[in-house]
């Protein structure tokens, strides 16, 4: 955990785990039950009901919290399951502040389902201080970032954002894009981190997962306790792939950040190509921050064409390796067009995505083999 002073690799490996006390496992057993016996009424192990506790989950957690630095971690049973819960820590008539380039299915639950309860939202453009500090009302209680965001890759100042907050404003961090191995919020002074581990921390596109990391005992005991009242927990085997995949992450996303850098280089020369969205080149509105915030820039590229939505369209059905589907941070290459598949709920919004953009996930095949891959959908269109 925080006390844990070795650097992010050996921590992604051995964080928070120990070979299991009863067989010596190396690997966390899955454990796969429901419930564990009690010598009497009350008397047990420390776990009853593997919605309260269970000893994958927590296996799982200690890594998470070792990753990102924190003190504590909770699993869900996905990214979105993570926000809704974060998110009832607060009461009717709180206000958030809120990026308005934010993951589709965060901005439909905000505005779709959580602002019926009673939660006010302000959607802003979180790569402008001056336009976050201006949404503040005597009721704002959270900011919340999502940096790089999706699609657009814009970069909020995560350290500008917390001092400017203070301390009657929380901030939560969706960090989902960086991965804690390229970003470190609450080092930065978030009080939340959020993850979709289904991206990059699982890494193999076969599980979905979420996670919240935090330092505040406090709100981890609220958390903790919504956590088993509402249930959206992750079953054994989903803690136990989580895990398998975690301990790569640092390589994974070495050769993500290689690959997607090279690329963004080759389509900011293309006639066909009006614009390139990636935090690694130098044309990027939020480059230097992203340079003083991450380690490197990660995986996810958008693209603007010229042509708009018909060579976007042509595009994205020619590629052959990278495959035309929804997710990102799989080892393998994906592409999207976001305006129809992920972030159709924004579509009727001010802030609904050009047709024109493509976004890439770039994956960690051989760069030689993508690039040529690209080069030929590019002579499709
Ligand atoms: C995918 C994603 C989510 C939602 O996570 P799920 O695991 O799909 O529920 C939240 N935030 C970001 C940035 C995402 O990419």
């Amino acid at each position: 955990m925080s006390s844990d002073n070795n650097q992010f690799e050996t921590r992604a490996i051995h964080g928070g785990q120990q070979p299991d006390p009863s067989t010596g496992a190396v690997m966390p057993p899955i454990y796969q039950t429901s419930t564990y016996i009690q010598a009497e009424p009350g008397e047990h192990k420390g776990y009853e009901y593997s919605r309260t506790d269970n000893p994958t989950r927590t296996m799982l957690q200690n890594l998470l919290a070792a990753m990102e630095g924190g003190d504590f971690a909770l699993s869900y049973s996905s990214g979105m399951a993570a926000i809704d819960t974060l998110m009832r820590l607060f009461n009717p008539g709180d206000h958030t502040i809120v990026g308005n380039d934010v993951y589709g299915g965060t901005y439909r639950l905000f505005d779709k389902v959580l602002s019926r309860y009673g939660l006010e939202f302000t959607f802003v453009d979180i790569s402008d201080l001056q336009a976050i500090e201006a949404a503040i009302r005597p009721n704002t209680k959270l900011i919340w970032l999502e940096t790089p965001t999706n699609p657009l890759l814009s970069i909020a100042d995560i350290q500008a954002v917390t001092d400017m907050a203070g301390d009657n404003i929380k901030v939560a961090v969706d960090n989902t894009f960086a991965s804690p191995y390229l970003q470190q919020p609450l080092a930065l002074g978030a009080d939340y981190v959020i993850h979709s581990t289904t991206k990059y921390i699982g890494g193999h596109s076969d599980v979905v997962g979420g996670a919240i990391i935090l330092n505040d005992e406090a709100d981890y005991e609220q958390l903790k306790f919504l956590q088993n009242a509402i249930g959206a927990v992750p079953g054994p085997m989903d803690c136990f792939l989580t895990l398998r995949g975690a301990k790569t992450l640092h390589i994974r996303m070495d050769r993500h950040s290689q690959n997607a850098l090279q690329i963004a280089r080759f389509l900011e020369d293309q006639t066909a190509v009006e614009r390139v969205y990636y935090p690694g080149l130098e044309s990027h509105p939020g480059h230097e921050i992203a340079k003083k915030q991450m380690r490197d820039y990660g995986g996810m590229i958008s693209i603007i064409f010229k042509d708009g939505e018909k060579a976007a369209r042509k595009f994205a059905s020619s590629t052959k390796i990278f495959a035309l589907a929804e997710s990102l941070g799989g080892v393998e290459s994906l592409i999207e067009h976001p305006r129809i598949m992920t972030h159709a709920s924004t579509n009727d919004s001010d802030f609904s995505i050009s047709p024109a953009l493509v976004r890439l996930s770039v994956g960690i095949e051989h760069v030689d083999d993508l690039l040529r891959d690209i080069q030929q959908a590019l002579a499709s269109i």
